[in-house]
């Protein structure tokens, strides 16, 4: 789960790394109260998960009432990188002497926590990767070490951190570990990361991603829940169901039972011209409850014209999912054609009670290929009767 700068900085003083004061805000007028309250200069930032919100005139300083009122109206509403703005943050102003970057990830293929410092904060790091790779201090830490402070130092002098920032940057370093790693994140970044000119060093922007996997551990988490308003409502409703569900651009339904088996049907239906909707796996025991979720979930998209079920049985069961299938039907009117394929194991009761059923609406193939290939014709036709 990704957080807004506003619940990223919330997150972020939990461990104890310095933010500026401020508060949130949805309306022009609320803006400019948190304005008055906080006291001028404020900057006034867009809420959306997005980078590049500087450059899109997403965050701006006001140094008095009109110019907080000016900006908060400008930023309410704007359009950045197709991410609408309904919520502003408004903070205390800061002056920046220098700027720099910190964050940690994790690096799955050196199974290690992966810290990046720079002396080059401000600008996106994609590009700093780009036009001066050694400006970045990439760090591995062992998550059974975790960082101590004069490993965090030292860093700091391999990225050419002024001295003055040393120290300060150092603390929240370790701090930001915490984070990371008490905090259950997966990525933790601080872009820009200031010095200030009375010599303080704070952060300045929030990045924030939650592991989900880790969401029992932390009911606290349920306050950020507010976010799933951002997904698709395909990318929602499956979440709610607990499916493994990736929404495409194409035409082609996919329910596949295992990830590998899902996404090698999406790469068959893509060989035979067809062109996948989505990605979505219903794993192990495929019952009528998983099959009926993930037939309704595919059911909202309104560009699928066909749904291919591919179930390869080793602990499922054929007759099992044939059942569910067709129990899946009398619950949720399904606007498209299902093709489905089914082998392994009882593969060969779960075909006869597709066949019992077997209508225009629900046809049964005994290979992938050709249940590709019937699939992806008919939502070609579908298209082309449009
Ligand atoms: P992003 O563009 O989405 O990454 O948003 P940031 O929060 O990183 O802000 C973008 C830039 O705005 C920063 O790199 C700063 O240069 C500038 N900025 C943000 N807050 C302040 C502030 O309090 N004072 C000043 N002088 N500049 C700020
Ligand atoms: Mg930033």
């Amino acid at each position: 789960m990704d957080l807004y700068e506003y619940q990223g900085k919330q997150y972020f003083s939990r461990f104890g790394i310095p933010t500026s004061p401020g508060d949130v805000a949805d309306t022009v007028e609320e803006a400019v109260a948190v304005a008055e309250r906080y006291g001028y200069p404020v900057t006034i930032k867009a809420q959306v998960q997005v980078g590049g919100r500087g450059k899109a005139g997403g965050v701006k300083l006001a140094f008095d009432r009109d110019e907080a009122r000016t900006h908060a109206t400008n930023i309410l509403g704007l359009d950045i990188k197709g991410h609408v703005v309904r919520r502003l943050w408004i903070e205390r102003s800061s002056d920046i002497e220098r700027e720099y970057y910190a964050s940690f990830t994790l690096d799955r293929i050196a199974k290690q926590h992966l810290c990046m410092l720079s002396a080059k904060g401000g600008v996106e790091i994609e590009q700093v990767a780009e036009e001066d790779p050694d400006a970045i201090v990439r760090h591995h830490v062992d998550p059974l070490d975790g960082i101590d402070l004069d490993t965090a130092r030292s860093l700091a002098v391999r990225a050419g951190i002024d001295e003055a920032a040393r120290e300060g940057l150092a603390e929240i370093l370790v701090k930001l570990y915490d984070c990371y790693a008490e905090g259950d994140a997966d990525l933790v970044e601080i872009n820009p990361l200031i010095l200030t000119s009375d010599g303080r060093v704070h952060a300045l922007d929030a990045k924030v991603t939650l592991d989900d996997a880790a969401g029992f551990r932390h009911p606290e988490w349920a306050e950020f829940g507010g976010n799933l308003d951002e997904l698709d409502p395909r990318d929602r409703l499956a979440k709610e169901k607990g499916l493994q569900y990736v929404g495409l651009d194409g035409t082609v339904g996919i329910i596949a039972n295992g990830a590998g088996l899902a996404m090698s049907t999406c790469d068959v239906v893509e060989q035979v011209g067809g062109r996948p909707a989505n990605f979505l796996d219903i794993g192990g025991g495929a019952n009528a409850e998983q099959m009926a979720n993930a037939l309704e979930v595919i059911n909202t998209d309104e560009k699928v014209r066909s749904i291919l079920i591919n179930i390869f049985g080793g602990i499922t069961r054929g007759e099992e999912v044939a059942n569910g299938i067709v129990q899946a039907l009398e619950r949720v009117d399904i606007a498209a054609p299902i093709v489905v394929r089914i082998d392994g194991t009882n593969a060969v009761e779960g075909r006869a009670i597709l066949a019992a059923h077997e209508s225009e609406r629900l046809v049964s193939r005994p290979t992938m290929l050709e249940a590709a290939r019937t699939a992806s014709e008919l939502a070609a036709a579908a298209a082309g009767a449009r």
